[in-house]
C-alpha cells in the first residue's frame, strides 16, 4: 500500500545535515577567497638566505616576528615571516639587497571576513538554534504549538488502497449500495446529464469486525479514485479550534484531488449527539468539530464528484443532524455473516493458505454462527500459525477446529494443574449439558466435548452445532437451551451433591435467555406480547432499557426465577434417570479429554439399543 503524507515532517537530523554541508562548502570554498594571501613560516637562516639572494623585497617588524614580501622559488612574490633574532647588521644588509622598509605588510584577516566572523555568524547560529528549539517544542507538545489555526492533521491519500469488491465475501447488499457510488465516481458526468445527484454521503453501519473499512476501502479500489481516511478519534485535539481546522483542511484537500472518496472511520467519536445537558463546560471542542463538519458537508457540491463515506458501529448515538438529508442520508446495513456469508469469508482467507485438500469449510462455518468476519479472518490465520508449530506444510481440519475454540474460547492452557478431583466435576458438568440436550427434542447436536481448560477462563467446553442458520427461535428452542444450560449444575448436584463456581457463565446465559423471552418476545403467560424492555443498540448486545414500573420488574424478576428453575428442574430428572449412562460418558470423557460428537452419539446409541434389547 502506497501511503503519502500530505503534510511531511522532516527529522531534525535532516536540519544538521544541510547546516554540516554548508559550512563544509564556506570552508573549502569561501574562506580561501576572502583570506589575503597566505603566510609562511621560514626559517631564520632562509630570511638571511633571501636576502643575500636579493629576493625580499619589502621588510616591516613586528613586536614578536619579522614580515616580509620575497619572490619564492617559483619566481612570484610570497609573504612570509620569521622569529626576530638579535641582529644589529641586518638594517644594513636590507639596505644593501635593495629592500624596502614597510610599517605594514597586508596579511591579516580581511576586513570583511572578520565582520563576518565577529557579527553575522554568530547571530545566524543563535537564530538557528532557536529555530530547532521551537520546533523540537512543537513537536514534543504534539502540534504546531506556534502556529494556531493551521492544521497538521495526518490525512493520508492513499492512490491505490489495493482493495476490491472481490477482497469482501458476503455482505451483498452491501457492496450492491457501493457500487452505484463507484459508477458515479467513474463517470459523474452521466447522472449530471439526467440531472440526479448523488447522496453526499453514505454511512456503513454494523458490529465491530464486519468488514467496514474493508468495504470503504474497497469502493476505493473499485473506482480506482484517492482515498481519504481518517478516523474520527484523530479530530479531537488537544487544542480547541484544532479538530475544526482538521475537518477544513480534510476537505480542502479532497476537493483539490476530486474525484475521490473521504472516509471518516469511528465517525461516533466526533458525531455523538449534542445533548444540552453535559452543558457546562460540555465537550465544546468535539462540539466544533461537528459543526464544522456539518458545515462543509451543506457547503459541498456533489456534483464535484467527493463522496463521503463513514463507518460506525453505534448508530443510534449519532447526532440526527448528520443524518438529514443531504448529509449521511443513506444507511448501508452491514451486518454479521450468515453461514454461506461465513464460508465465503473462510475461502477468501484461505486463498493464500495451504490447506490440505479434505479441509471442510462447512463444518467451521457452521461451529462458528455469530463470529464477525475479523474473528473468521483469525481463526484462519491461528489454523495456519498451529500448522507451522506442529511442523506440517498444510493446515488440516483439525488445525481449523483447534483455532475455532482458539478464537472463540480463548488459548489452550497448558500446563495449567488441576487436581484429579475438579477435572472429574469438570467432567460431569459438560456431560451433564450434552447428555441433557441429547435427550432433548430438538436441541442442537453435540459437535465437541472438551476438559481441555482454555486461557478465556473457561475450564470445559461444550460445543453445539445448529443444523443451518437459525433466523428464528421457537419457545421450545429456547426452553431447550435453558435446560441444556442449566445441566452442567445439575449434574455437579446429581453426583456430587454440592456445587462449584464452574457455571457462572452458564447462569449468566440462561438469565439472558430467559429475560429476553419475557421481556421482549412475549413468551410469558403472565405478561403476553407486552415489551417490558427495549433493546439500545442492536450490534452490542445485551444493552437493554428497562421500560416498565418497579412493581412489573419484580415480577418479571419473579418470573425469570421460575422459567430457570423449571428448567433446572427438568435437567436434573433427566440426568437422575439416566444417572448410569452419565457415569459412563463422563469417565469416557475423563480418559480421553475431548470427544467428538459422533462418539458421543455412538456410545449413547449403543446402550440406547442395549437398554431396549431385554
Ligand atoms: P470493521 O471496520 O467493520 O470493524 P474491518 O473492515 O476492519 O471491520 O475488518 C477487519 C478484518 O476482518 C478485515 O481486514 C478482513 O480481513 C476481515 N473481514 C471482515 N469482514 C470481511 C468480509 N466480509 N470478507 C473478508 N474479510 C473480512
Ligand atoms: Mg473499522
Ligand atoms: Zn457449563
Amino acid at each position: 500500500m502506497k501511503t503519502e503524507d500530505k503534510s511531511p515532517k522532516k527529522p531534525l537530523i535532516f536540519y544538521y545535515l544541510i547546516a554540516m554541508v554548508v559550512l563544509m562548502l564556506l570552508n573549502a570554498l569561501v574562506f580561501p577567497m576572502l583570506m589575503s594571501t597566505p603566510v609562511t613560516e621560514v626559517g631564520y637562516n632562509d630570511f638571511l638566505n633571501m636576502i643575500a639572494n636579493k629576493k625580499v623585497k619589502e621588510v616591516a617588524m613586528e613586536d614578536d616576528q619579522i614580515l616580509f614580501s620575497a619572490t619564492d622559488d617559483n619566481g612570484q612574490l610570497a609573504i612570509f615571516k620569521t622569529g626576530r633574532w638579535p641582529d644589529d647588521d641586518l638594517t644594513n644588509r636590507l639596505l644593501d639587497s635593495g629592500a624596502t622598509f614597510a610599517s605594514v605588510i597586508p596579511t591579516q584577516d580581511s576586513p570583511l571576513l572578520s565582520f563576518l566572523t565577529t557579527w553575522v555568524f554568530p547571530i545566524l547560529f543563535f537564530i538557528a538554534i532557536g529555530q530547532i528549539m521551537s520546533r523540537m517544542l512543537a513537536k514534543r507538545m504534539g502540534g504546531n504549538a506556534l502556529q494556531f489555526g493551521k492544521s497538521n492533521a495526518k490525512i493520508y491519500v492513499e492512490s491505490q488502497t489495493g482493495k476490491n469488491f472481490s477482497d469482501v465475501a458476503g455482505q451483498d447488499e452491501a457492496k450492491e449500495a457501493l457500487t452505484e457510488i463507484v459508477d458515479y465516481l467513474h463517470n459523474p458526468g452521466k447522472y449530471k446529464n439526467i440531472g440526479a445527484s448523488l447522496p453526499k454521503g453514505a454511512l456503513l453501519v454494523g458490529p465491530p469486525g464486519t468488514g467496514k473499512t474493508l468495504l470503504a476501502k474497497a469502493v476505493a479500489g473499485e473506482a480506482k479514485v484517492p482515498f481519504f481516511s481518517i478516523s474520527g478519534s484523530e479530530f479531537v485535539e488537544m487544542f480547541v479550534g484544532m479538530g475544526a481546522a482538521k475537518v477544513r483542511d480534510l476537505f480542502k484537500q479532497a476537493a483539490d484531488k476530486a474525484p475521490c472518496i473521504v472516509f471518516i472511520d469511528e465517525i461516533d467519536t466526533i458525531g455523538k449527539k449534542r445533548d444540552s445537558a453535559s452543558g457546562i463546560g460540555g465537550n465544546d471542542e468535539r462540539e466544533q468539530t461537528l459543526n464544522q463538519l456539518l458545515a462543509e458537508m451543506d457547503g459541498f457540491d456533489s456534483t464535484r464528484g467527493v463522496v463521503i463515506l463513514a463507518a460506525t458501529n453505534r448508530p443510534e448515538s449519532l447526532d440526527k443532524a448528520l443524518l438529514r438529508p443531504g448529509r449521511f442520508d443513506r444507511r448501508i446495513p452491514v451486518e454479521l455473516p450468515d453461514l454461506q456469508g461465513r464460508i465465503a469469508i473462510l475461502n477468501v482467507h484461505a486463498k493464500d493458505v495451504k490447506m490440505e485438500p479434505n479441509v471442510d469449510f462447512d463444518t467451521i462455518g457452521r461451529a462458528t454462527s455469530g463470529a464477525s468476519g475479523a474473528e473468521l479472518a483469525n481463526i484462519i490465520n491461528e489454523a495456519a500459525l498451529r500448522a507451522v508449530r506442529m511442523g506440517r506444510d498444510a493446515v488440516t481440519q483439525n488445525d481449523l477446529e483447534e483455532s475455532v475454540e482458539t478464537v472463540i474460547a480463548g488459548y489452550q492452557r497448558k500446563g495449567a494443574v488441576i487436581s484429579e478431583k475438579e477435572k472429574r466435576i469438570i467432567a460431569y458438568h459438560e456431560i451433564g449439558h450434552a447428555l441433557v440436550s441429547a435427550r432433548l427434542k430438538d436441541a442442537a447436536p453435540v459437535h465437541k466435548i472438551t476438559i481441555i481448560p482454555r486461557t478465556s477462563g473457561a475450564l470445559g467446553y461444550t460445543m453445539q452445532i445448529e443444523e443451518g442458520d437459525r433466523v428464528l427461535m421457537s419457545r421450545d428452542d429456547l426452553l431447550n437451551q435453558l435446560t441444556s444450560l442449566t445441566g452442567g449444575r445439575a449434574a455437579e448436584e446429581v453426583v456430587f451433591g454440592s456445587i462449584t463456581s464452574g457455571a457462572s457463565n452458564d447462569i449468566e446465559k440462561a438469565t439472558q435467555i430467559a429475560r429476553a423471552m419475557i421481556t421482549r418476545y412475549g413468551m410469558s403467560d403472565q405478561f403476553g406480547m407486552v415489551a417490558l424492555e427495549t433493546v439500545n443498540n442492536p450490534y452490542l448486545g445485551a444493552d437493554t432499557s428497562l421500560m416498565c414500573s418497579p412493581e412489573t420488574s419484580a415480577r418479571v424478576d419473579a418470573e425469570v426465577q421460575g422459567v430457570i428453575a423449571s428448567a433446572h428442574e427438568k435437567a436434573v430428572s433427566i440426568l437422575t434417570a439416566n444417572r448410569a449412562l452419565l457415569d459412563k460418558l463422563a469417565q469416557y470423557l475423563l480418559e480421553k479429554e475431548t470427544v467428538t460428537g459422533e462418539e458421543f452419539m455412538a456410545i449413547l446409541e449403543k446402550e440406547d439399543g442395549a437398554a431396549k434389547l431385554p
